[in-house]
């Protein structure tokens, strides 16, 4: 159980780093404000399942399929109110109730109207909780406002209106303000209307925004509603959006499990079942969400499911200081220097660090340190630190093995600073080919396996794997120079003969998650892939596991991605383009709904399972991003349904946060990522 007191802790210092990096320094100041946005809880209106995201710079999902808005565009709206002396304030679209909640500390008197029954009810019950004596949530259709408590200082609308409700115009006092969003779904424009005097407005556009409809009597009409008593739509000229009935998308909304629906997690592990080997992707390795979800999955599958171990996207050495960390719970600073190479964010980021933390913390809690969940690599990047810890491990064992094993690794000794260099040279006959060296080290190292077991398993089952890296990464740095589908088969096939012994080496029933870009879980075989020649860990698993293998895609349409313009080139956040026509993202986007999961083995409609058949393009971001070259950079073909078992949606995510050099100083130097 978490400590509510460090949870609170916690949150409150997440809440104001939030309003400092988020509000403030993107020009922010009016203190009431400011004042607000540090006193008001947003993790008290969101969901169990999402409140951790409770301070991320985005819109989060809520009930009914609608949106608590970005912290941000909160702040940014209540700014633009210009409230000073409280005043009464009107607010449309209570949702989860914060924005009232902020509207209540900073106005003496808050209206609020929302049309679903549940929010309204919801959100009362929290504001009540919570103090907030002063705002009356109402369910009502909003774009009549709230005659009743005429003229307000201010009005401020959350949901995006086809154009400014007359009667909102109306309830406005002179010198007030009305805020809304006008414009069709896929984007707004903010306006600020003053009442100038009676018959007088001034309107001004602020900014560009996406917000849910505004549905009702003065705004769109409710494409739920088909009922031939549904109301007419006021608004002249507009055309209420018309999902195609039927449409991909419109199936999708339907066969999508919102993430902040309580039983969502709980629903995914049903559907997990026994699954064997859960395979958890990511559609950039730079995306926040996808991170922290896939944490969240991997924590219930460890607690609720007694998974094993995780075996993730990183090098077997670098993952080895993260395992001896939090499995031997001893700390050894000076040696550790995990994931310092590029690209360094993928793995040395907070969320990571996150859930290192809690790893360590649930295994100290486990006596037996066979027990004790592990975190590997599966990747063969590494291949002479790789070299230097086979060199190391046999120096204290057997000396003699030691000289001949550093006589054998000596022929790749040339490549030390570029080992890509190293195919070409040996190919061209230049240079010694080291095959037949670096295989003989690995045997020789398996002869002994026996004897050197019994002076310490841990060791040697390091050491061996090690070995067997090298000799798999020079086959693959050999066939580099090719540059056909070989080496990506190579790298592939050593990763699931890597998790094979993952499986084994614990006994027979050992479970594992993986933690892979979706390139690598998604099954080859539903993709460009397979024309290509090329396999991949997903499809090796579904082979060998059949149904005993889960695979987990994600994916996004906008927001920020922490990735690099070129190889070796340093970290930069940058924006993700809006997905392209044709992609399997724009579909999701369409379903409106900011976050959800997808069952496609487990798929409820057989209409939507034939169409995710279907070849779509699909977008996959990875340590490089180059938007200006999107389509030939980053678009493949794929078999949606065929691809993954389940498909997990964030419409719209952030980039990662990446260790600084800062972080570190502040962090006990007994951390595995110290540099
Ligand atoms: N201020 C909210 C954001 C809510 S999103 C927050 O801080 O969480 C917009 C909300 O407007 C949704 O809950 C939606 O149901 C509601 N809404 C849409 N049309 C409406 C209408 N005509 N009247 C009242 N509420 C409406």
């Amino acid at each position: 159980m978490t400590d509510p007191s460090a949870m609170n802790d916690a949150y409150n210092r997440q809440r104001e780093a939030m309003v400092n990096q988020q509000v403030v320094q993107r020009g922010i100041h009016s203190p009431p404000v400011i004042e607000a946005l540090r006193k008001v809880p947003r993790e008290a209106f969101i969901s169990d399942a999402l409140r951790e995201f409770a301070y991320d710079d985005t819109p989060l999902p809520i009930a009914e399929r609608q949106t608590i808005s970005q912290p941000y565009i909160v702040a940014y709206m209540l700014d633009a109110l210009q409230l000073r002396e409280g005043g009464r304030v009107l607010e449309i679209g209570t949702g989860s109730g914060y924005a009232a909640a902020l509207l209540g500390e900073m106005a003496d008197e808050v209206v609020t109207l929302e049309r679903y029954k549940s929010l309204a009810d919801e959100a009362r019950d929290i504001l009540q909780r919570l103090g907030y004596r002063n705002v009356d949530v109402i369910h009502s259709d909003g774009t009549l406002g709230w005659p009743e408590k005429a003229p307000y200082d201010a009005i401020v609308v959350a949901a995006a209106a086809p154009e400014i409700p007359q009667r909102l115009k109306e309830q406005l006092a002179i010198g007030g303000r009305l805020v809304i969003p006008v414009g069709a779904h896929d984007g707004q424009s903010l306006r600020c209307l003053t009442r100038t005097s009676e018959h007088d407005y001034r309107e001004e556009h602020l900014t560009s925004v996406r917000f849910v409809p505004l549905v009702g009597e003065a705004g769109w009409a409710d494409r739920e509603d088909t009922s031939a008593s549904s109301k007419p739509v006021t608004a002249k000229k507009i055309p209420a959006r018309k999902a195609r009935s039927g449409s991909t998308s419109e199936l999708i909304a339907e066969c999508a499990e919102p993430l902040d629906d309580e039983g969502a997690l709980d629903a995914l592990l049903e559907r997990i079942g026994d699954s064997r080997v859960v395979l958890i992707g990511e559609s950039s390795h730079g995306t926040s969400e996808f991170y922290r979800y896939r944490a969240r999955i991997t924590q219930a599958l460890i607690e609720q499911k007694g998974f094993d171990l995780l075996a993730v996207e990183a090098d077997w050495p670098d993952a080895s200081q993260i395992d001896h960390y939090v499995r031997d719970l001893q700390t050894e600073a000076s040696q550790w220097t995990a994931f310092s190479r590029f690209p360094t964010w993928m793995w040395r980021n907070e969320e990571v660090r996150e859930f290192v933390d809690w790893l360590h913390d649930h295994n100290s809690r486990i006596t037996d340190r066979t027990q004790r969940v592990g975190f590997h690599g599966l990747d063969l990047y590494s291949l002479f630190t790789s070299i230097d810890s086979v060199l190391d491990y046999l120096e204290d064992v057997d000396a003699d093995a030691a000289r001949d094993a550093r006589e054998r690794y000596s022929c790749l000794a040339p490549w030390r600073t570029d080992p890509s260099a190293y195919g070409r040279a040996a190919i061209s006959g230049s240079y010694r080919e080291c095959r037949a060296d670096v295989v003989t080290a690995l045997v020789e190292l398996l002869k002994k396996r026996m004897e050197y077991s019994s002076m310490g398993g841990t060791r040697y089952l390091d050491a061996m794997q090690n070995a067997r890296l090298v000799a798999n990464a020079e086959r693959y740095y050999y066939s580099l120079y090719g540059g056909n589908a070989e080496s990506w088969n190579l790298r592939d096939q050593h990763m699931f003969d890597t998790l094979k012994v993952l499986l084994t080496y614990r006994g027979e029933n050992t479970k594992a998650v993986v933690w892979e870009h979706n390139s690598h879980i998604g099954d080859a075989r539903a993709t460009d892939m397979r024309g290509r020649g090329q396999l991949n860990l997903g499809q090796l698993c579904r082979e060998a596991y059949g149904n005993d293998a889960y695979l987990i895609g994600f994916g996004t349409d906008t927001g920020t991605v922490a990735a690099a313009a070129d190889w070796g080139e340093p970290m930069e956040v940058m924006d993700v383009q809006p997905s392209l026509e044709g992609s399997w993202e724009r579909l999701c986007h369409e379903a409106r709904i900011s976050a959800f999961q997808l069952p496609l083995r487990h798929s409820r409609s057989q209409v939507l399972n034939k169409r995710l058949l279907e070849p779509q393009l699909e977008r996959a971001i990875g340590v490089i991003y180059r938007p200006a070259t999107e389509l030939s950079s980053h678009y493949f073909k794929a078999r949606l349904a065929q691809q993954f078992d389940e498909y997990i949606w964030f419409d719209h995510t952030t980039a990662i946060t990446p260790l600084t050099s800062k972080t570190l100083e502040g962090t006990p130097d007994t951390y595995p990522f110290g540099l």
